[in-house]
Order: structure tokens, then sequence, then C-alpha cells
């Protein structure tokens, strides 16, 4: 009978140490400054991405709207699982004679595509790059394949995002609405 009695404070006791040692866990998380992101919420507040992020691929543009893809098609070989597709035909420069590549189509499908940024590096021409554009949700498969050389891409439903979007903070919910 007494053994019993021993145990059972002995084990009200253990429980006690448990409950403390789970409190003192969730104190120390309760006071330490969080970065939680309250996305949908803050999507057009305080939504920050790193620019180094990497959402979907875009054609470089000059101020003219001009792009520099030349179709060496670098970018398509150097695709592990086919994302890029090019088409081009030859022409000749009636001037010159000379005969050069002109693209037709470049064709990239953003579902397949799997971020690996082996295509940027493979371009000798800078004519690519990543945008941290994320929101490209759709409900269409077909929609996710877009031809980079017939769009202008001015930065997606988030333009402001495209730099970064808002100063990021330690410690700080990101919790303002839009
Ligand atoms: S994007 Fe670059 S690598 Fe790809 S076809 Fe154009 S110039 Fe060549
Ligand atoms: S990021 Fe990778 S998978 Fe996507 S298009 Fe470029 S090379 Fe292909």
């Amino acid at each position: 009978m007494e053994d019993k009695k021993q145990s059972y404070f002995g084990e009200v006791g253990s429980a006690l140490k448990t409950l403390a040692t789970g409190m003192k866990v969730t104190m120390k998380e309760y006071f330490t400054p969080k970065s939680t992101e309250q996305y949908p919420e803050n999507r057009k507040t305080t939504l920050h991405v790193a620019k180094r992020h990497r959402g979907r691929l875009v054609f470089k543009r000059d101020e003219e709207g001009n792009y520099k893809c030349t179709s060496c098609t670098m970018c398509e070989k150097a695709c592990p699982n086919g994302t890029i597709k090019i088409a081009s035909e030859m022409v000749t420069n009636l001037e010159t004679g000379r005969k050069k590549k002109q693209l037709l189509d470049y064709q990239y499908d953003l579902g397949d595509c799997m971020f690996c940024e082996l295509c940027v590096n493979a371009c000798n021409f800078d004519a690519i790059e990543f945008t941290n554009d994320f929101e490209n949700a759709v409900f269409d498969r077909s929609k996710l394949v877009l031809h980079l050389d017939k769009e202008v891409y001015k930065g997606g439903s988030l333009p402001e995002v495209i730099d970064g979007g808002a100063d990021w903070k330690v410690g700080t919910f990101n919790t303002k609405k839009k």
C-alpha cells in the first residue's frame, strides 16, 4: 500500500515536471521574433518575395521592347525535360546575302519547368532570366504554355514584388490587409 502511494505521487510529480518542460518551450517560442508572411492577406501591402526566387522564365527586353534571343537553341538543349521548344527559320539578308536564324516561336511550358535555371546559364546572349513572379496558378494546364517572344512581360499580377516587395524584418507579422 505504502509503495503504491509513493508511486502515485511520483507519477504526479513526473507529470508536473513534463508539463513545466512543455510550457517552457511554449513560452520561449511565444516570445521568439516571428517572420511569418500572412499570405494572401498581405499580398498587396507587406508581402516580401526574395528577388532571387525563381517564379517563371521571361525574355529580357531593351527599352524599345526588342528581345535579344538569337534562336541559337542552347537553352533548349540545356533543359533536362523539354520545357523549352524553339521554332526558327533561316532568312537571307537581301543587302549582304548573309543567312541568319530568325525566331518564330519561343515556347516555355511553366507547368513542366523545374526552375533549375540551366537554361539561363546556357544562354550566351543574356536573353532570358527568371523573375520572382510566383502567382502562376491556373485551372487549365494549357494556360501554362507561354510564348515568351509574343508577350511583353510587365510584372504579372504583383508588379511591385518583382524587386523583392516589402522590406523583410524578422520579428514582424506581416498582417496588414490588402
Ligand atoms: S534564349 Fe539564349 S540560349 Fe535560348 S535560344 Fe535565345 S539566345 Fe539562344
Ligand atoms: S529552369 Fe530548368 S527546367 Fe525550367 S526551362 Fe530552364 S532548364 Fe528547363
